[in-house]
């Protein structure tokens, strides 16, 4: 049997004792105790987590407890090359085998797998499907299969990789060894093709909530973009990493450049710039601390970064999927992080038009504008932001109070918007329903604009009608009825805003139309503020970190991971340079007892870590 490094000889260690031994963590985090226990004593399983639910362990521990190597399969090289450097520096016998390595390299890995060196072996799954590396694993001695990102094998998903059609293969040469199947993708077809295609029927799924606890939603009304966002990264993440997310590469470029010139330190990333440069952008923004980039959706698939701290987006992505997806990128680690999205009406707009304008079926299309529509909803309601997403999932929701999202923090304020609403409709109708949402408001507050000479609609009824709410009320006012469905942007007729089925109803006062107020004056000033659910803060936190001692571990942190070349992470966490800022040890016993050192992290750097803090409290 292959004996990790990393084990003590002798009795057969248990899972909760390799844990802390090996991951220096002292307790499993919801299903996984139960996942690890059943692929140790040998059955398959399907894991659903939400990004950053900590599925890596689900598959590394019982490849530790196993005898023989647990292979993971993975489709993002650069993900791969991160976990099997954080394995290393814990002291397990990882590697890899995919396209960057040289002839040599790969001959080198595939000796030591047959002479049962490994642990836990990483494999692209075009690598894997090769003949010659099925008869490799063919004479080794393997623990287990782990199929990492499996919605990958979905042909409906946005992930889909033809190669993973092919992983059904393992299941048929290999039936007696366990698979485990993972993904961060909840929708139940996607589910059903993984159990098909990877064999897994009759397998137990081990599904975990959705919910990010950590992540806190906001969504404010977009009024001057370029400006709130420069005003949300310095009042609530100055110094922060975090991911901009904007529609088109000219806004990524220019909305970088506004960010550099106020002094923050953001990367464009778009499919349109050189390889070598996005290349080096992206390398820089996993690598250094603090760094914004700013990117097109073509970020973020396999980005592994821990301590993302906020994800901001200046555009309405397509779906609520695609919002929680790239939401969901922000806070790994378990820390208090923010979503942030910035939206108006121009956007609706905007990505219905892109919807009609696309060459996609009709029943494409609706089901897209569906998607969008539950999107927008979502956007304007003024209930909890956490309960509307997970319940779009599927998941119920225990209470309407999460606590930690705009409208829990600082509920809006509702008034009754029948009156408001007739107004706004009867103008879109007596002007023939072929104008925009700016003449609208000019007509309502009676402006005396040329448009509204040249049509003589300042001889309209509705002329001047609308004095009691300003522009940016009238804004708020067309956006919500857009968002209700009683109002349609025209995209054919350059946006002209027309009624639907459903305004009748409201114009004959038969609906009732609950309004929020345009943006309420509170705002909610730091998503550090402790947060009303108790467990979100990691206990470490319960002491206030000592801040010239955190910036200390940081930069010997970021020296260290210079000289070892790899990402400042895979050196220690955030979460334990904060721990160690907070408890600041005196001992290597007291340090030991950070969540985040393990024996071999204690044996590397224990000493060094001791002289930081020493230096620092001198
Ligand atoms: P996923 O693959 O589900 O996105 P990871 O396996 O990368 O998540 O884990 C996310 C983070 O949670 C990592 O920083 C990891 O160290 C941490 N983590 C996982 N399990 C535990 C645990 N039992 N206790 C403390 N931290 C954990
Ligand atoms: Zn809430």
């Amino acid at each position: 049997m292959s004996s990790p490094a990393a084990l003590p000889r002798g009795n057969a260690p248990d899972a909760l004792s390799v844990l802390n031994s090996v991951f220096g963590l002292p307790a499993f985090r919801g299903a996984q105790e139960e996942i690890v226990r059943h692929v140790t004593d040998g059955g398959n399983c399907l894991v659903l987590m939400p990004t950053g639910g900590g599925k890596s362990l689900c598959y590394q521990l019982p490849s530790l407890l196993r005898e023989g190597c647990g292979i993971v399969v993975s489709p993002l090289i650069a993900l791969m090359r991160d976990q099997v450097a954080g394995l290393l520096e814990a002291g397990v016998n990882a590697a890899v085998l995919n396209s960057t390595l040289s002839f040599d390299e790969a001959s080198e890995v595939e000796r030591r797998l047959l002479a049962g060196d490994l642990d836990l072996l990483y494999v692209a799954p075009e690598r894997l499907l090769t003949p010659r590396c099925l008869s490799l694993l063919g004479q080794a001695n393997i623990a287990l299969f782990a199929i990492d990102e499996a919605h990958c094998v979905s042909q409906w998903g946005h992930d889909f990789r033809p190669e993973y059609i092919g992983l059904s293969v393992i299941a048929e040469r290999f039936p007696d060894v366990p698979r485990i199947a993972l993904t961060a993708t909840a929708d139940e077809m996607t589910r059903k093709e993984i159990v098909t295609r990877l064999g897994l029927t009759g397998a137990p799924s081990f599904i975990s909530s959705f919910d990010r606890p950590n992540i806190r939603y906001e969504i404010v009304e977009k009024q001057n973009a370029p400006a709130q966002l420069k005003a949300f990264i310095v009042e609530r993440h100055a110094g922060d990493a975090g991911i901009v997310y904007c529609l088109s590469r000219a806004k990524v470029e220019d909305t970088a450049e506004a960010l550099t010139s106020a002094g923050i330190p953001a990367l464009p990333y778009h499919a349109g710039l050189d390889a070598s440069v996005r290349a080096r952008n992206q390398d820089r923004f996993i690598n250094e601390d603090g760094i914004v980039i700013v990117a097109t959706i073509a970020f973020g698939m396999g980005i592994d970064k821990p301590d993302v701290r906020f994800v901001a987006h200046l555009d309405l992505p397509k779906s609520i999927e695609a919002y929680y997806q790239e939401t969901g990128r922000a806070g790994r680690d378990g820390k208090p992080s923010s979503a942030w999205m910035a939206y108006g009406l121009t956007d609706i707009v905007q990505q219905r038009r892109m919807i009609d304008e696309s060459t996609g079926s009709d029943a494409f299309k609706r089901v897209s504008i569906g998607k969008l529509d539950a999107l927008v909803a979502l956007a304007e309601t003024a209930g909890c932001r956490r309960s509307r997403l997970l319940g779009y999932f599927g998941e119920a929701v225990t209470g309407t109070n999460c606590g930690n999202c705009d409208n829990c923090l600082s509920p809006p304020q509702l008034r009754d918007g029948k009156i408001s609403a007739q107004k706004l409709l009867s103008c879109a109708y007596r002007t023939g329903q072929r104008f925009g949402a700016m003449h609208l408001i000019d007509v309502l507050v009676g402006r005396m604009t040329e448009k509204v000479t040249q049509f003589g609609h300042d001889k309209l009824s509705v002329f001047g009608i609308g004095g009691e709410l300003n522009e940016k009320q009238w804004r708020a006012v067309i956006r919500q009825l857009v968002a209700m469905g009683h109002l349609r942007a025209d995209s054919e007729a350059f946006n002209a805003l027309k009624l639907t089925e459903s305004a009748r109803g409201v114009l004959r006062g038969e609906t009732e139309i609950m309004l929020r107020e345009a943006a309420p004056g509170t705002r909610i000033r730091s998503s550090r503020a402790k947060s009303r659910r108790g467990d979100l803060a990691p206990r470490t936190e319960a002491r206030p970190a000592h801040a010239p001692l955190q910036a200390a571990l940081r930069a010997w942190r970021s020296e260290i991971a210079r000289q070892r070349n790899v990402p400042a992470y895979v050196v220690l966490h955030d979460s334990t340079l904060d721990g160690i800022a907070a408890v600041r040890p005196a001992t290597l016993n007291e340090l030991r007892n950070i969540p985040g050192i393990g024996d071999k992290k204690l044996e590397h750097y224990g000493d060094k870590l001791l002289t930081v803090v020493r230096a620092a409290d001198a």
